[in-house]
């Protein structure tokens, strides 16, 4: 017997002909808890869940240890210290099983039945405690989906493939914050996440899944305690570590669906060459100070790379910590990332696998920019971009033989003072490329730019002098 009442407990008289053992635990609510002083304490049950498992556990308890008869008696409310909580009652034929049995239910009441305790202290009380993880059950997946399955969009069908789906998240900080709840939500059946982070009070903001108190523990950790709160049937893998060329393969492969949550130019391109060779679907965002981006890549439409060729050099596009971020910004594009997913998972509305959708959070305005293919697209091919390294160089010094090549405008100025041939980039002509060469503008970016075209065209030892005229003194 299982009962769940608000009432105080009496405790009756235990009664069972044959049994050779009878153990009567009671918990009784305590004047302290961790060295410090409580005033009183009150319990929360979601009575049907709570009513399901309990009868399931007892049912469990007597199977497992041969009883004869269990009670267990959950007080729900508010209780005063000394008052009784929880009375188990046990009775089997010899005491060794009496006494193995009601430890038993005592340590799985805790787990998997859902009933929280709050306790009221001094200065304040300890919020919702316990119930961390509830075990799966039918009754409650099927409440759980009941809203979303009446869409004809959805159904019990869909809700099918969403359970056996496999998402990986890589990155659980502001956009993976914001996606894995409603993945979690809709049912996705596996979650992978990878993050080698730590929680950190500074991203607090933004990465909302995370509490205070938290500060300091792993992040993946944390995220998959988040989820098994939300939805117990969810099954989440943990990747506490970074996504580097050594694992993304493994990663990748096992997982139906890629999300990237980084703001790593070098994690997004392993992501798009990795998900290419292994025929993965990866949607990716980004987001800078108020606007964000975001596109899918299918494993035969436009890439990330046919998009952006060449890597932008290092410390072009400055990360949260250096430009600051309003957490609303990677909240609704990780949403927008999370949509994408069950869209491709339940197969309505149209993919952004041949768009890119940039948003602006401060006038509301949305672009929607038209993908392509790009022809000889190494990204394409399951192939990562040349590092940025190899597209510049520091200084003239490091390359005396090279062709100087100034790709200004003709009324740029001043002229360059060292031995060079000028053909602007508005004209720009190939012919002159005839050795390796060094190009230059004013300040390294167009330079950059045409080096990175250059190489995708096929031409070698073209490099772009970082910082151009304006950094050195070679006018
Ligand atoms: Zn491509």
């Amino acid at each position: 017997m299982f009962l769940l009442t608000d009432k105080p407990i009496q405790i009756p008289a235990q009664d069972h002909g044959g049994a050779g053992g009878f153990v009567t635990f009671e918990g009784k609510v305590r004047n302290h808890a961790d060295g410090r002083a409580v005033h009183r304490l009150e319990y929360e049950a979601y009575p049907e869940l709570a009513q399901n498992e309990g009868d399931k556990l007892v049912a469990e308890a007597i199977a497992r240890f041969a009883l004869l008869a269990v009670s267990v008696i959950h007080r729900v409310g508010v209780m005063e210290i000394g008052e009784t909580a929880v009375l188990i009652q046990v009775a089997s034929a010899h005491r060794r099983e009496a006494f193995a049995g009601c430890e038993w239910i005592i340590d799985q009441l805790k787990i998997r039945v859902p009933i929280w305790k709050k306790e009221t202290y001094q200065e304040g009380d300890s919020g919702w405690i316990g119930a961390d993880v509830l075990a799966p059950d039918e009754t409650f997946n099927s409440l759980f989906t009941t809203r979303q399955r009446t869409l004809e969009e959805v159904g019990d069908n869909g809700q099918e493939k969403l359970r056996n789906s496999r998402v990986l998240l890589v990155g659980v900080g502001g956009l993976g914050s914001a996606s894995l709840p409603y993945l979690v939500g809709a049912g996705v059946g596996t979650l992978g996440l990878v993050d080698s982070d730590s929680i950190d009070p500074t991203n607090l903001h933004r990465q909302v899944i995370y509490q205070a108190q938290d500060a300091g523990r792993s992040k993946v950790e944390r995220a998959a305690a988040f989820s098994k709160r939300l939805n117990p049937g969810v099954t989440i893998e943990t990747f506490p570590y970074q996504l580097d060329e050594s694992n993304v393969d493994s990663l990748v492969q096992a997982y139906d669906w890629i999300v990237d949550g980084t703001d790593s130019l070098a994690i997004k391109s392993l992501l798009n060459a990795a998900c290419r060779r292994h025929r993965k679907i990866l949607v990716s965002a980004s987001v800078h100070r108020f606007e964000g981006q975001i596109l899918t890549v299918t494993p035969d439409g436009p890439c990330l790379q046919c998009l952006f060729p060449e890597p932008p050099p290092e410390k072009c596009v400055g990360t949260c910590a250096e430009t600051g971020i309003l957490g609303v910004v990677p909240g609704l594009l990780g949403l927008l990332q999370a949509n994408e997913v069950l869209k491709g998972i339940l197969g309505y509305g149209e993919l952004l696998s041949e768009s890119m959708l940039l948003v602006d959070l401060r006038t509301g305005e949305t672009t929607s920019l038209r993908r392509s293919k790009r022809a000889g697209c190494p990204g394409c091919a399951g192939q990562l971009p040349s590092s940025t390294e190899d597209l510049e160089v520091n200084s003239l010094q490091d390359c005396p033989e090279y062709l100087v090549v100034d790709i200004r405008e003709f009324d740029e100025l001043p002229e360059l003072s060292i031995p060079h041939i000028r053909t602007p980039l508005s004209t720009f002509n190939r012919s002159v490329l005839t050795r390796p060469a060094v190009l230059i503008c004013a300040s390294g970016a167009r330079s950059y730019r045409l080096v990175a075209q250059l190489r995708a065209e096929g031409f070698n030892e073209i490099f772009s002098l970082r910082g151009g005229v304006m950094e050195h003194s070679i006018a």
